[in-house]
């Protein structure tokens, strides 16, 4: 600025004399002045460019972070430089692993198998692969590449998981169902396609064997209607279809006019129903899924009960706001080892029993959504050979509550 204006100053004045002496008295500051300035410059715009590459740098952090897809850089010698928290959570890794080379750091073979093709190849390699890992399999879809520096020399190599574990179990038990479902329908179907070729071939002419196969004919007709009835409400529970009108509704009505309709299968057993749900207890619930609940749990309590058994319907509160209902029988019992898997959908501990006794195996699947749906749980205690008690729970009207 000193300089600029003094400069100025002498050409306007035109005395190049004057300018001369001043130029000689002023040179050794003018220069210290531009010295200072431009080094104050070179600050400014280093502090501005570190400023910029710190923000850069925060950003790039923040997307790493963010990303649901693991991220791994490996650095030109193979060794972990960068993992994000979705890689961290991934493989449960620690801090340690930065430095490490990637055999030590992730115990996956094929993982450091592909950073080595990636550097090999110089290109994109993608690939799935699947880590049983016991309890917890996962399968990933990996994308590597190879790092390059201005130079264009090797300077690492960048990795993203892609966890299609969830992916790939829901299109696995998608399979399943539609082949369980199948199997379902096929069974019922080529029993009904029999007896009716066996009767037009010559059986229709005995009226005792006509009848009999009728019978059966229409039985496994029934079969069909139930389980399609039952696949409908399952895909209409499943995609959230179903609206619950939850109301007070009192537990020992429902258990009573459910007890009613199974009167005649459980007198065909000569099973005796009891139902011992105090009159008082009043839940929120959809009076006709509750129907459905119990509905299932008495059918299966008759069906797997011994002849002459005896099933109770009870209920208790567990807490102000929490009903406890159960079904309890005197039956087969449940082993152990199925206790659990009993809730999926098509799952029988014995399936010949099962399907003879008219199950579609999606009862107690139907009774796990609705229970889940009014926000309760149900599970199973059993003596295997002595009985089964299946427990689920609904939210109590608390009748003291303003
Ligand atoms: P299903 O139509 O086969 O009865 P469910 O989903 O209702 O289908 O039940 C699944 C399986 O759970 C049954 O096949 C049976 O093996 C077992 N199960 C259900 N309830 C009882 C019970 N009260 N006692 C013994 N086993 C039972």
């Amino acid at each position: 600025m000193g300089v600029e204006l003094w400069w100025g100053l002498g050409v306007l004045g035109g005395g190049g004399s004057v300018v001369g002496l001043l130029w000689l008295l002023h040179r050794d500051r003018w220069q210290r002045d531009l010295l200072r300035e431009s080094a104050l410059r070179l600050a400014e715009l280093k502090t501005q460019r570190h400023l910029a590459l710190v923000e850069e740098q925060s950003k790039q952090q923040a997307l790493l972070d963010s990303m649901v897809e693991g991220v791994l850089v490996l650095d030109e010698q193979g060794r972990v430089e960068h993992v994000n928290p979705a890689l961290v959570r991934l493989f449960g890794l620690g801090p340690e692993v930065k430095g490490q080379p990637l055999a030590n750091a992730i115990a996956v073979p094929e993982l450091a198998d592909m950073a080595r093709r990636t550097v090999q190849q110089g290109r994109l390699i993608d690939q799935q692969i699947h880590i049983p890992g016991g309890d917890a399999p996962l399968t990933l879809q990996i994308n590597a590449v190879a790092l390059r520096d201005p130079d264009r020399l090797h300077a690492g190599t960048l990795l993203v998981f892609h966890d299609l574990t969830q992916h790939t179990r829901l299109a696995e038990q998608r399979r399943e169902f539609v082949a369980n479902v199948s199997h379902e329908l096929r069974t019922p179907l080529s029993l009904i396609k029999g007896y009716t070729e066996t009767l037009l071939a010559g059986a229709k002419d005995d009226p005792e064997t006509a009848t009999r196969f009728l019978q059966t004919i229409d039985k496994h007709a029934d079969r069909l209607t139930f389980l399609i009835e039952d696949l409908l409400t399952i895909s209409k529970l499943e995609s959230g279809q179903v609206i619950m009108n939850l109301q007070p509704t009192a537990l020992r009505d429902v258990a009573a006019q459910v007890i009613e309709d199974l009167r005649a299968k459980a007198d065909e057993k000569a099973t005796t129903l009891r139902n011992e749900v105090p009159g008082h207890l009043r839940v929120h619930g959809d009076g006709d899924r509750l129907q459905q609940v119990l509905s299932n749990l008495i059918d299966n309590a008759i069906k797997y009960g011994r002849p002459n058994g005896r099933v109770v319907v009870g209920a208790r509160s567990l807490h102000e706001d929490i009903v406890e209902a159960w079904v309890a029988d005197d039956g087969v019992g449940i082993p152990m080892e199925a206790r659990e898997r009993i809730f999926e959908r098509f799952y029988r501990v014995d399936k010949g029993r099962a399907r003879e006794q008219g199950g579609t195996g999606l009862g107690l699947s139907i009774v796990k959504h609705i229970v889940q749906a009014h926000g309760g749980e149900v599970r199973v205690e059993s003596d295997l050979g002595n009985g089964s008690c299946f427990y689920f729970t609904l939210p109590r009207v608390n009748e003291a509550a303003p």
